[in-house]
């Protein structure tokens, strides 16, 4: 059996194992490369294999690193079936969908290959077969998948996969173990194989409460400044937990009633996707539903859909509270209140998510004087703020936790080995180090294209 490496390995984006054996080739997860530009043009280079050839795919949850070249990879022959929890699915169609609208703006050529690929979202929409958690789904004779829960986004999923008498675990991305709105991740028994994330192997995040507690008080710093405390979100999960924590503070009158802006029609979208699937929210949310209350609806939301109601946010005057996407500064209308109030020494940015290197949210979060937006020099005056925790990526504690579950309910040399992706070379290197010393494993870190011999 082989395991090919051809995305999130040496690198976070771009997710796409292949896996081989003489009956079967299956992919988990077919992402986009995302970051620079010279990233972003892997994704038109052709799959380092056949797709007509793969049987099978399996898609751990809906973020594009995961899902964005499903589209390709069925135009490019692919015509199997592709297995994914429910509200994975749903989300998607919005998220393929969005991710085409980005990409035809950017040239002719690319709205050629996009017109191409829109019929491929449709096609990848009839593809999807459901899959619940914790339930064991017989592929085929020789195949067996089970998804369990990952905690990172609402569907999210760990993959057990059973292939020829082998248990090979891919964690997907991992959420901690106190995200709001979402389960714990599973803990995972046995593994011959695991196949793990690292975006934060080598960092340890603010607690959810603190987190709670630095939206509370960045919020009344601005606020008080009468400045616009602007917020770069990811559509999926991160505004969701925002929401569930603003709709707490406003509740509670933990902070004054201003005007809470939700700046991306995605967003909105995805929120509603959240609304139909609370069967899967964890015990406190549920409650929370429980007693009547709305998670995502509070005193001073505004959900602005069109662009006119996206321009009308310049009239609102200050304090306010924008969160739009992207989540990185990489495009969207954060740009737009970005180019406005970065200039501004009352206001604030607040960065609440993983920022790439090579995006522009990253140049902002290493200090510079000023930056491009489109086309113009803009200085940076506003106070620049961060939260580690709200990322929906476990911690290295989060990570060594997960990994625990399993090696302690396998027997003694069970577990062959542990291949330590999706991160960038240091938190790797990091995670793999700390495997190494706490469980006595071998855990290797493999090279985007290394095929290895399982
Ligand atoms: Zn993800």
């Amino acid at each position: 059996m082989k395991l090919h490496f051809y995305g999130a390995a040496g690198i976070v984006t771009g997710s796409n194992y292949l896996l081989e054996t003489s009956q079967n080739k299956v992919v988990v997860d077919c992402g986009l490369f995302q970051g620079t530009s010279r990233m972003e043009k892997k994704n038109l280079e052709p799959f380092p294999y056949q797709p007509k050839e793969i049987d099978f795919a399996f898609i751990t949850h809906a973020h594009l690193d995961h899902i964005g070249r499903l589209p390709k990879l069925i135009g490019d022959g692919f015509n199997g079936r592709i297995f994914a929890t429910r509200p994975t699915i749903d989300f998607a169609r919005l998220m393929l969908e969005d991710s085409q609208r980005v990409f035809e703006k950017k040239s002719v050529r690319r709205r050629i290959v996009s017109q191409r690929n829109s019929q491929q979202i449709e096609k990848a929409m009839k593809m999807f077969q459901p899959v619940e958690y914790d339930q064991l789904v017989k592929v085929n004779q020789n195949i067996s998948v089970c998804f369990r829960e990952a905690g990172h986004v609402l569907g999210s999923a760990v993959i057990e996969m059973d292939i020829e008498d082998k248990k090979i675990v891919f964690s997907g991305d991992l959420g901690s173990t106190d995200t709001p709105i979402l389960r714990d991740p599973a803990k995972i028994e046995e593994a011959d194989y695991v196949v793990m994330e690292s975006t934060y192997g080598d960092r340890f995040h603010e607690s959810k409460e603190e987190c709670k507690n630095i939206i509370e008080n960045t919020t009344e710093e601005t606020i008080a400044r009468n400045g616009v405390l602007m917020i770069p979100s990811f559509s999926l999960e991160r505004t969701q937990q925002l929401l569930y924590h603003f709709n707490e503070l406003v509740e509670n009158n933990r902070i004054p009633q201003v005007p809470i802006f939700v700046d991306s029609p995605l967003a909105i979208k995805l929120t509603e996707v959240y609304s139909r699937y609370s069967e899967y929210y964890d015990k406190e949310a549920k409650a929370l539903i429980k007693s009547g209350d709305d998670i995502f609806k509070f005193p001073g939301l505004k959900l602005t859909l069109t662009t006119k109601e996206s321009k009308a946010i310049n009239d609102v005057p200050p304090p306010k509270i924008i969160i739009a996407g992207s989540g990185m500064s990489q495009g969207g209308r954060i740009l737009h209140h970005e180019k406005r109030y970065l200039p501004d020494s009352r206001s604030t940015l607040l960065i609440v998510a993983y920022q790439t290197k090579g995006t522009l949210g990253r140049k902002i979060l290493n200090g510079v004087e000023g930056v491009k937006i489109m086309r113009e020099i803009v200085p940076i005056e506003a106070r620049i703020k961060r939260i580690g925790g709200y990322s929906s990526h476990g911690d290295q504690k989060d990570l060594i936790w997960w990994l625990e579950n399993i090696v302690q309910s396998s027997s003694p040399k069970k577990i062959k080995k542990v291949f330590v992706c999706h991160g960038e070379e240091e938190s790797s290197s990091v995670l793999a180090q700390k495997i190494r010393g706490d469980f006595n494993l071998t855990a290797e870190i493999p090279q985007l294209g290394e095929i290895v011999e399982l």
